[in-house]
């Protein structure tokens, strides 16, 4: 389908902003960090923190041409259903509603014709929804949680986590308004037990005030700190509607799917 890419879904588009607006796009998490308190230790908020040249390569693999396909590859609701375990993968998992099928949206949508198909009706089988970026990397949309999923869910999402051999990196989607829910501590504690590494991103960010989302992300850097081994202790911010964070997000799936190596620091 014709569709046109939204405003900034390309670098191009967001390098012709003023500075700080570029800023607060390609690094969300670093233009909160002139509203810190002075002394506030922002180690944390610098370790993945890639040049224009990486950022570039990364989009790159994410517009599709003829001889670089991206499609959606198949679901599955069982693990002898999933795609042979070929190439570096990737998974997103999160509470329903978390804004995971927007931001799967947003990182393809240099690639209209990817279609990220939705199964929110009631009732509906669940599935764990593959992509094909070329010959590069999988991508997985692994199918909403929440306090009323289905056993035989819970079960999927824990034998993929668990036998998955391909998989790089797992993304845990939190709401950056509402911060950590239940649901979120029972992903965290599954992450934990299978020592799985993951990458926490906060979505929404558009939708919360400066302070609360500064509030958020304090508490979580400290929750991860605290509790987490697996973790990644950078967090990723994004908004899939103003497209903050999206470029910064498919620079770290390159690079943890290893194809982007060395990663300049910017
Ligand atoms: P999913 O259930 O995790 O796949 O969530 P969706 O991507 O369907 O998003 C759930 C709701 O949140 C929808 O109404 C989206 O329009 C909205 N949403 C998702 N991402 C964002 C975002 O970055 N900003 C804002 N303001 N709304 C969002």
């Amino acid at each position: 389908s014709g569709r046109a890419p939204p405003p900034l879904a390309a670098l191009s588009q967001v390098l012709r902003l003023e500075r700080s607006r570029r800023t607060g796009i390609v690094f969300p998490l670093q233009k909160l960090e002139r509203y810190l308190a002075p002394g506030t230790d922002t180690a944390r908020f610098r370790l993945f923190q890639p040049g224009l040249a990486a950022l570039q390569r990364a989009e790159a693999l994410f517009r599709s041409d003829r001889g670089h396909p991206i499609d959606y590859v198949s679901s599955a609701v069982r693990m002898d259903h999933a795609p042979p375990p070929a190439l570096p993968e990737v998974c997103f998992i999160g509470r329903s509603n978390v804004g995971k099928s927007s931001l799967i949206r947003a990182l393809f949508s240099l690639s209209p014709e990817v279609e990220v198909r939705v199964s929110k009706t009631p009732g509906h089988t669940k599935k764990m929804n593959f992509f094909k970026v070329g010959k590069y990397f999988t991508l997985v949309d692994m199918p909403g949680y929440g306090y009323r999923s289905p056993q035989d869910f819970v079960e999927m999402v824990e034998a993929y986590l668990q036998e998955r051999r391909n998989l790089k990196r797992t993304f845990l989607l939190v709401d950056g308004v509402v911060g950590l829910q239940k649901t979120d501590h029972t992903a965290v504690e599954m992450l934990e037990e299978f020592g799985i590494p993951y990458v926490m991103v906060l979505t929404k960010i558009d939708r919360a005030s400066r302070g609360l989302l500064l509030k958020n992300v304090l508490e979580i850097q400290e929750f991860v700190k605290e509790n987490t081994q697996g973790c990644f202790p950078q967090l990723f911010l994004v908004s899939s509607v103003e497209f903050s964070g999206v470029h910064l997000l498919r620079c770290l799936v390159a690079h943890v799917t290893g194809n982007l190596p060395t990663v300049e620091t910017s």
